[in-house]
């Protein structure tokens, strides 16, 4: 497409004066798209599609052509018509994935009809308007975000062109046909029927949804609209879970922003092959499979994540589908919001999961400390720049979100959210728009404050000594250095005095300032409440003083100590002994979930920090740490469990199982993948996952054929991604097969880097990976959707090792331009963690040799 550039630029010095101000990634100014109808014909069972669309337009000023996004489509009768007068226009492929309708003649200003027909091939790959097969019937599905209704239809395919939409889509009879919007009509024509969906609301292109194939529903009652969720055939009966609780997170959403779900019906449709976990298409939020058809009895983590991602969508039906970003550099905004709000309906509506004890910013931090890192607003043009910082939005957004809800008061943060949904409803907003509002409800200078966050990357480490007197830096991990940077920093401290526990606060606005502290405090924890977007320090004793009186700490801070303390470690200050007597104490919390991540350390440093020479040094010490409890809890659930120890146990089982020599937990993980394989109900997916991937760590490959025998069995999208995530062999003729299986028919899309993922992490050394990727990288990139393209470089490293390293830094090497941000990322993080662990041997091995005394 780049070469056709130069005809066109030609063209185009008549273009109307707001040009000028639009950046040229971005469709030109002057042409407003008011409505657009879209008129489909298809067949799941065929390759392709044609369709019509007719787009009511204004154009502002006198042009000689107008921009329509469009890709992979062939364009035919383009008629621009206004009043009695008709042009067939022309189109001429530009860049950006959009074409050029001129006929060589100025258009005036003024009102016009742009009629155009279309063809073009169905996807495969879950993204745009793809064909998806599934157990032998074909569907039609739709993923438009981020710019693909492109590949769909021509359309203004931006976020700020918000518009209402008429779809009319030509199918076959028998089939089951649904859109964002009730059916208004539909017409029988022979063996085919002609279905008119209702004209939706203003929308943007991003969130145009249906499907088409032989679909079931069952319905969830108890809404004020009508809602169903739409399944594969067959597959209805496994809806209990989500049919029971959606109801509940709908009217806590409602409640939360003061108003009606504002569409027609709310209709989910679980889709067999996704790219994503979910899409809020407004009336019609897609799902993968494994998410909605979990059946009746859910419970720990499966729940957590059905409930999280059920009201993540259903939040961004208020913000996302009613207010819109105004372009992708909000992204950011979309999905902080999603994600804040979700976890705030869970901690309120479902206590029993103690959500609360998940603290999104430990993942943003792992990633933001990279020197590497970017600012979460910044300049993003297309598809792959969107991708390339996705990850942080939801986790370093909801952290800042969550911590500037703290700073102004829950009350006035939640009447500034109903205020800014209600004034910028069925438009665009900014997040400047959101600020604005937050700082007139609270009488506080959000902004800066926010901007501190979003602007720059990385993030701050506060030092606070005995006397009170606080500094900040940037944080960065020993040997790296990072740019200069201050943040505006609520500075929430709990400290011990006098034998009392007390508060105290501070807005850390330079480098320095001062808390109002006592002189004898023996110990200070300067992140109350385990809310803020920072690391500490404190001096030795304080620090030490504090681990040993750890019960003062809410669980939530516990958490946050220990996830602070590997910070500490990873800049240097700490040493790994001292990191785990901290990791000791957290692992032998009556909490199960405060165990959780302190059994999360120990698979880290089992896998970052252990080598040949310490593995059985390091296997006693996992042995001694957990065995006693796996004695009391053991693999299987039971009746009575409470969520937290449900969430618990397949942590213990992987880190044990994996690291330790606990030979009852090797039979113990058999027994159940027996289990799992013959009744999957049976074994919560959690559990077997982690049962499944021990039996595989301790088996010599022969039991692949009962893996792979089971994933093609089975009619469970969940039980089939769980097989996939264990595929923990390292035969050399197992993992070439399965590498080959993965890209074969039989795993979906967005499956397709599970076994490179798996191998990744089990094979000492990854050549044989680089061997079979010189001869299917090609076909490797086809088959797995693009977006994770980019992303291929991180996806192969994290296994801390110089030989692996050299070998994937020589492979993407002459890739291109692609790959470069990607293989920057995981080339620092892969070196820093290889210099960590050579530092850290030495401490390691000594408190291996005699942990109670290391400290
Ligand atoms: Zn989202």
């Amino acid at each position: 497409m780049r070469n056709m550039l130069a005809g066109v630029a030609l063209l185009s010095f008549a273009l109307s004066a707001f040009a000028a101000d639009v950046p040229e990634y971005r469709l030109p100014a002057g042409v407003e798209p008011v409505s657009q109808v879209i008129e489909l014909t298809l067949d799941p069972s065929r390759e392709d599609f044609s369709g019509t669309t007719s787009i009511e337009l204004v154009i502002d000023a006198e042009t000689d052509r107008i921009a329509i996004n469009q890709v992979g489509l062939v364009l035919t009768r383009i008629e621009l018509a206004s009043g009695r007068e008709r042009r067939d226009l022309q189109a001429t492929e530009g860049d950006w994935e959009r074409s050029w309708l001129a006929d060589g003649k100025p258009i005036a200003p003024g009102e016009y009809t742009l009629k155009i027909g279309f063809s073009g091939k169905h996807a495969t790959d879950s993204l745009g308007m793809y064909r998806a097969t599934f157990e032998g019937r074909d569907y039609i599905f739709t993923q438009m975000e981020s710019m693909y209704a492109r590949r769909a239809f021509p359309a203004f395919d931006e976020p700020s062109f918000k518009i209402p939409f008429r779809l009319v889509i030509d199918a076959p009879g028998e089939l089951t046909v649904v859109a964002n919007t009730p059916v208004e009509a539909v017409e029988k024509r022979g063996d085919r029927q002609r279905v008119t969906f209702m004209q939706t609301p203003p929308l943007p292109t991003y969130l145009i949804a249906y499907a088409v194939g032989p679909l079931d529903r069952a319905a969830i009652e108890g809404l004020s609209i009508p809602a169903h969720v739409y399944v594969p055939r067959g597959h209805a009966d496994r809806l209990g879970f989500v049919l029971r609780e959606t109801p509940r997170i709908f009217a806590a959403l409602e409640g939360y922003f003061g108003s009606d779900y504002p569409f027609r019906k709310l209709d989910f449709v679980a889709v067999p092959e996704f790219a994503f976990g979910a899409m809020e298409n407004p009336g019609l939020i897609a799902y993968r499979t494994d998410i909605l058809l979990v059946g009746d009895d859910v419970s720990g983590r499966q729940a957590v994540n059905v409930l999280n991602t059920i009201a993540h969508e259903i939040a961004h039906i208020w913000y996302g589908d009613v207010v819109t970003m105004a372009w992708w550099d909000d992204l950011w905004l979309n999905e902080a919001f999603a994600t804040w709000m979700a976890k705030t309906i869970l901690e309120a509506e479902y206590p029993q999961y103690e959500t609360d004890l998940n603290l999104p910013q430990a993942r943003a931090f792992s990633q933001d400390e990279l020197t590497t890192s970017r600012a979460i607003r910044g300049e993003v043009r297309n598809n792959d720049e969107i991708f390339a910082s996705v990850g942080m939005h939801y986790t370093k957004g909801a952290t800042l979100l969550r911590m500037l809800e703290r700073h102004v008061g829950p009350d006035v943060w939640q009447r500034a959210i109903r205020r800014y949904v209600e004034t910028f409803a069925w438009s665009n907003a900014t997040e400047r728009d959101l600020w604005d509002v937050v700082s007139k409800e609270s009488g506080l200078d959000i902004a800066k404050m926010a901007g501190d966050y979003l602007n720059q990357p990385g993030f701050a480490r506060v030092s606070i000594d005995a006397s009170g007197k606080v500094s900040q830096e940037r944080y960065a991990r020993k040997g790296t250095s990072v740019a200069d940077q201050l943040w505006r920093i609520p500075l929430h401290v709990k400290y011990k005095a006098d034998d009392e526990v007390r508060q105290t606060y501070t807005l850390l606005e330079g480098r320095t300032g001062s808390l109002d502290l006592p002189s004898n405090s023996e110990w200070i924890f300067p992140d109350a409440g385990a809310n803020g977007y920072y690391r500490w320090s404190t001096s030795r004793d304080q620090f030490y003083n504090l681990v040993d009186d750890i019960a003062a700490l809410s669980d939530r801070e516990k958490i946050a100590l220990l996830d602070n303390s590997g910070a500490l470690l990873n800049d240097g200050s700490l040493a790994m002994a001292d990191y785990l007597y901290v990791v000791s104490r957290l692992l032998q919390d009556p909490h199960p979930l405060v165990t959780v991540p302190a059994l999360e350390a120990v698979r880290v440093i089992g896998d970052e920090f252990v080598t040949a020479a310490n593995r059985a040094a390091f296997a006693t010490f996992v042995d001694r740490a957990l065995s006693a409890r796996y004695a009391t809890v053991g693999i299987r659930d039971r009746t009575g469990d409470s969520e937290a120890l449900l969430q618990m146990r397949p942590r213990l089982v992987r880190v044990l199982g994996q690291f330790g020599t606990n030979q009852g937990l090797a039979r113990d993980a058999a027994e159940l993948v027996e289990r799992y394989f013959d009744e999957p109900a049976s074994v919560s997916s959690a559990l077997a996952l982690e049962a499944m991937r021990i039996t595989a760590l301790h088996d010599d490959g022969d039991r692949y054929d009962q893996f792979l025998r089971t994933y093609l069995d089975t009619d469970s999208a969940n039980q089939k991604s769980s097989i996939l995530a264990a595929m923990y062999f390292d035969r050399p003729d197992v993992v070439r097969r399965h590498l080959e299986f993965s890209l074969s028919s039989e795993v979906q899309a967005a499956d397709s880097l599970s076994a490179l993922r798996a191998f990744t992490y089990v094979l000492d050394d990854h050549a044989i990976l680089y061997d079979w990727l010189d001869d299917n990288f090609e076909r490797v990139v086809a088959k797995a959707p693009s977006y994770f393209g980019p992303t291929m470089p991180q996806r192969l490293g994290g296994s801390c090792d110089q030989h692996n390293l050299d070998l994937l830094r020589e492979f993407f090497a002459d890739r291109g331009e692609v790959y470069a941000a990607s293989l920057a990322k995981v080339v620092e993080a892969e070196e820093a963690c290889i210099a960590r662990r050579v530092e850290h041997a030495g401490s390691l091995n000594g408190f291996l040799q005699d942990p109670v005394n290391a400290e």
